[in-house]
């Protein structure tokens, strides 16, 4: 069985704060600039789980930037 992020990623919030998410090499990033969570993504399948994340750092985050922030609300 394959996750199929694409077919999911639009229904996937930040169980932190609700902000989308984005997808990075292995993990998916809070869109929240001011939250900023990195969840793992193990074996395909995002771990959405707070004791899991890691916070990144405002330049971490900021890094990703060139990933378009699709903010919808
Ligand atoms: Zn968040």
């Amino acid at each position: 069985m394959s996750f199929e992020f694409d077919a999911v990623a639009s229904l996937l919030k930040c169980p932190g704060c609700g902000a989308s998410l984005i997808q990075a090499d292995q993990s998916l990033v809070c869109a929240n600039p001011e939250h900023r969570f990195s969840f793992p993504i193990l074996d395909g399948i995002p771990q959405l789980l707070a004791e899991e994340a890691l916070e990144l750092s405002v330049d971490e985050w900021s890094s990703l930037g060139s990933v378009e922030l699709n903010q919808q609300d």
